[in-house]
């Protein structure tokens, strides 16, 4: 008998990880800007172009932003 072997796949991802608004993927630093420029308490997040759009202001400068509180050792950025 042939063993059979379970293909590891990607963990599931937990709900919070995708976009509120669109569904997109949310990454590390889109879950930190959301909680940076909406809510720290936030446990829903916006990927970068719902945030963009939510803040007003461009997907850049987010960006920009996200780069300076890591580089100030924000902790939500790590
Ligand atoms: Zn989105």
């Amino acid at each position: 008998m042939t063993p059979m072997f379970k293909r590891p796949g990607p963990p599931p991802l937990p709900d919070s990880c995708y976009c509120t608004k669109c569904g997109a993927i949310v990454k590390n630093v889109e879950v930190g800007l959301t909680k940076k420029m909406i809510n720290r308490g936030m446990t829903e997040y916006m990927c970068l172009t719902c945030l963009a759009e939510f803040t007003g202001l461009s997907e850049e400068e987010l960006l920009r932003k996200a780069e300076q509180f890591k580089r100030m050792g924000c902790i939500l950025f790590n």
